[in-house]
C-alpha cells in the first residue's frame, strides 16, 4: 500500500514536471506576450492655434471629426514597449521631454520603451506648454492632453492580456509625391505623380487567444494635411478619419492606432477644392481619402490568418547628433538657427518576435529615407515612425539637395545627414535581432 502510494506520488509528479516542461519550453522560446490598448478622446472643447500654416492668425472655428489618443502596451517577460499615437502636428523636443519624465516616473519605463508620436494633422491644436509663445487656450489644452496622455498609457497598461500576433502589408493610392518641377525647372510643392512614393500600408493584427480582434496598429506614410490652410475646424485629416474608418468596421472596443511613416515628401493625393464649403458637414475629400486608406488596413487586417502567440521584445534608444546646415544656405525667411552645429536625430526602436520592428524617428523623414531603411532592415516588416519622440524637422536625402524645394530649404541637416541616419538606424535594428 505505501509503495503504490509512493508510486502513484512518482507518476503525478512526472507527469507535473512534463506538463510544465513543455510549458516552460514554449515560453523560453517566445515568452507570454502581452499587450493592452486604450483609447481617449482629445478634442480641444476650446478654441485653440490650428498646428501647420502660418497664414491662420485666429482660433478653431468648431470640429469636423475628433480627435484620439491611442496607445497600445506590449509586455514580456518583464520588458515594455508602450506607443501613443495622438491625432495631432507635432512634440517639440522639450514637450517630449516633460511628457516622457512624468509617463516614465508614474509607470517606471525606460527611455527605449516609450512611443510618443503625432500624426501631423494641420487641423489640430498646436501644442506647447510655454505661456509666452503660445496663446493661452492651447497651453491650457496641452495642459489637459498630459493628463488624458498619463490616463491612456495607464490603461492600456491595466488592460494588459495574453494576445496573438502577425503582421501584413498592402497598398494604398491615397499619398502622392509633392515635390513638383515647374516649368522653369524649379520644384515647388504639388503633385509629382511620378516621384518616389512609399505605398506600402502595414498592419500589426491583435487579437485575444481565442482569436477576437483587439486591435491594429498601421503605418502609412502621408502628410494628413488634405484640409489645406483655409480650414478652421478641428480634424484628425485623413490618417484621423482612416483610424475611425478602421475601428467602425472592426468592431465596438477595437482600437487601431496609425503612425505616420516617412511622409516628409508626401502629401494627400488631392486637396480641398478652393471653394472650401463646409455647410453639408463633412468634406468629401478628407472622409473619401481616409475612407480610401482605412479599407486597405481592414482588408489587410482581414488576410493576415496566420496569428501566433508569444514572441520577444526588446528595445533601444538612442539620440545622435547630425550635422547642421550652415547660416549663409538657409532660406533668409525661415526664422535664424541656434548657433549649435548639430542636429539632435533622437531614434527609437523595438521589435516583437522576429518579424516585426518599429522604428521612430523626431524628424520628419522624406520617403526615400523609410524605404532605403525598410529595405536594409533584417525584420520582414518595419513600421517607420515618424514625428515621433520630439522634433526636429525635415530630414531629406542628399540626393535631392541639389533640386532645391520647400524641404530642402526648410531642413536644418547639412547634406549627408541622412546616410548617418540610416546607418544608425539600421545599427540598431540589427542589434534587436
Ligand atoms: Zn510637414
Amino acid at each position: 500500500m505505501k509503495i503504490r502510494s509512493i508510486l502513484l506520488f512518482v507518476l503525478a509528479l512526472s507527469v507535473f514536471f512534463i506538463a510544465a516542461g513543455q510549458s516552460d519550453k514554449q515560453s523560453l522560446k517566445t515568452g507570454v506576450l502581452r499587450a493592452g490598448i486604450a483609447k481617449a478622446d482629445i478634442t480641444p472643447d476650446i478654441p485653440v492655434m490650428l498646428y501647420g500654416y502660418a497664414s491662420r492668425k485666429t482660433p478653431s472655428e468648431g470640429i469636423h471629426d475628433h480627435l484620439y489618443a491611442r496607445a497600445v502596451a506590449f509586455e514580456n517577460g518583464g520588458k515594455k514597449i508602450v506607443m501613443v499615437s495622438t491625432d495631432l502636428g507635432s512634440y517639440t523636443d522639450t514637450l517630449y521631454s516633460v511628457i516622457k519624465k512624468s509617463v516614465m516616473e508614474k509607470f517606471g519605463l525606460k527611455d527605449s520603451e516609450f512611443f510618443l508620436a503625432a500624426i501631423h494633422s494641420h487641423s489640430s491644436p498646436v501644442i506647447s506648454l510655454d505661456v509666452n509663445k503660445l496663446h493661452i487656450n492651447n497651453v491650457q489644452y496641452t495642459r489637459v492632453l498630459q493628463q488624458k496622455i498619463l490616463t491612456v498609457v495607464g490603461d492600456a497598461l491595466k488592460n494588459l492580456r495574453p494576445v496573438n500576433t502577425g503582421a501584413g502589408k498592402g497598398y494604398s493610392p491615397v499619398g502622392s509625391n509633392r515635390r513638383e518641377t515647374t516649368s522653369d525647372g524649379s520644384v515647388t510643392l504639388g503633385r509629382n505623380p511620378y516621384g518616389v512614393t512609399d505605398k506600402e500600408v502595414l498592419v500589426l493584427k491583435i487579437t485575444d487567444t481565442d482569436g477576437k480582434p483587439v486591435g491594429a496598429i498601421f503605418d502609412y506614410a502621408t502628410h494628413a494635411t488634405s484640409l489645406g490652410p483655409d480650414n478652421m475646424m478641428i480634424s484628425g485629416d485623413v490618417l484621423g478619419i482612416s483610424e475611425q474608418f478602421v475601428e467602425q468596421i472592426l468592431g465596438k472596443d477595437f482600437v487601431s492606432p496609425v503612425f505616420a511613416g516617412a511622409s516628409g515628401n508626401i502629401d494627400p493625393w488631392y486637396r480641398i477644392l478652393p471653394s472650401f464649403n463646409t455647410e453639408n458637414g463633412w468634406i468629401p475629400e478628407t472622409v473619401l481619402l481616409g475612407t480610401l486608406l482605412g479599407e486597405e488596413v481592414v482588408h489587410v487586417f482581414m488576410d493576415i490568418k496566420n496569428t501566433l502567440p508569444g514572441g520577444e521584445i526588446s528595445s533601444a534608444f538612442e539620440i545622435i547628433q547630425c550635422p547642421r546646415k550652415s547660416l549663409d544656405e538657409k532660406d533668409e525667411e525661415l526664422p535664424a538657427l541656434d548657433q549649435q552645429k548639430t542636429v539632435p536625430v533622437t531614434i527609437t526602436a523595438a521589435h516583437i518576435g522576429n518579424d516585426v520592428a518599429f522604428i521612430s524617428f523626431n524628424v520628419e523623414m522624406l520617403t526615400e529615407i523609410g524605404m532605403a531603411i525598410k529595405a536594409g532592415s533584417p525584420f520582414r516588416h518595419t513600421f517607420i515612425i515618424t514625428h515621433c519622440n520630439g522634433s526636429s524637422g525635415y530630414l531629406p536625402p542628399a540626393a535631392l539637395y541639389k533640386e532645391g524645394g520647400y524641404e530642402i530649404n526648410s531642413t536644418h541637416f547639412a547634406i549627408g545627414a541622412d546616410d548617418i541616419v540610416i546607418k544608425k538606424a539600421l545599427r540598431m535594428l540589427y542589434d534587436l535581432k
